[in-house]
């Protein structure tokens, strides 16, 4: 097999609080690839095509808030990536930028590691939102977007998904409750009213909020009302082992490379 060179990165702005690293570095080491992974503030995203290059790169992980740019300036997009118009993944192949999404399908392993999941209700409409969507459409399992304005419910709207704001919601039941808007991260607040809220977990068998390392208000509620609930450092974990099976070319099994990602956790 062809070496591939072994030097990886993160671009994002900002990259310093990345875990990813500290996780793909864990993993290098513990699994004898000689890889080195490091992070670069991106400020443009039209400029990570040419840092790329420039750099020599082997492979990125594409952060907030360049990943609609990453998507444009890859050769090739594979996978569910050309359905979400979004690249959290490139890595050099032939010369060519290849261009994947690893958040969908890591998402997707953290939820089905709670059960069967036929009906999802995702809280926000925003790129996470998308990524999801169309994975569980794929999957299918029916799924709705909750919203609390309107305009970017269109995107969900055209591609025929039942897609509301606040004021339109009308209660149904569903197995997963999925926050992906950014409630919680910085104020205590709740990504819904809790008279939409409150039911909607209570009819929900499990919850997840894609904010990682914070019991947010979201968490707390679902706990309250006794659902298994938990972060996103799950998805961040998945997405970056799928991430790392693309850079080394598929040559380690996906239980290993979790295991020293993990570490990275700890
Ligand atoms: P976007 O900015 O694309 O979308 C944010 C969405 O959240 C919008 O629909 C917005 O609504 C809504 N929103 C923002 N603030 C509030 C609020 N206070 N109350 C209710 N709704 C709100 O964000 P992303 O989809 O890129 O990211 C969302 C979150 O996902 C971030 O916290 C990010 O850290 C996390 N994330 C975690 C990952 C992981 O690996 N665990 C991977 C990727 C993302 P409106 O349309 O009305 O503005």
């Amino acid at each position: 097999m062809k070496r591939r060179n072994s030097l990886f990165a993160i671009f994002g702005d900002p990259v310093s609080h990345s875990v990813s690293p500290l996780m793909h570095n864990y993993a290098f080491s513990g699994l004898g690839f000689p890889g080195c992974y490091t992070r670069y503030r991106l400020a443009e995203g039209s400029q990570l095509r040419r840092k790329f290059l420039d750099l020599s790169l082997s492979g990125v992980n594409v952060t907030v808030p360049h990943k609609e740019a990453a998507y444009l300036a890859c050769d090739e997009v594979r996978g569910i990536a050309r359905e979400i118009e979004a690249v959290n993944t490139i890595i050099r192949e032939e010369g060519k930028l290849i261009g994947y999404n690893t958040d969908a399908p890591g998402f997707l392993k953290s939820a089905l590691a709670f059960g069967e999941i036929r009906s999802v209700a995702i809280l926000g409409a925003g790129g996470t939102a998308k990524a999801l969507a169309a994975i569980f459409r794929r999957e299918g399992v029916e799924t709705a977007i909750l919203n609390r304005s309107s305009g970017r419910l269109e995107y969900f709207v055209a591609r025929g998904y039942r897609a509301c704001d606040w004021e339109q919601w009308k209660p149904k039941a569903y197995d997963l409750v999925v926050n992906t808007t950014s409630a919680g991260l910085q104020e205590q607040t709740l990504p819904a009213p809790g008279e939409i809220l409150e039911p909607l977990l209570r009819d929900a068998r499990y919850a997840i909020d894609v904010i990682y390392n914070r019991q947010t208000p979201f968490l707390q509620l679902a706990k309250t009302l006794g659902k298994p609930a938990k972060d996103g450092s799950e998805m961040l974990l998945y997405q970056g082992v799928i991430a790392f099976d693309h850079f080394t070319a598929h040559r380690y099994d996906e239980e290993e490379i979790t295991r020293w990602m993990r570490r990275a956790f700890a």
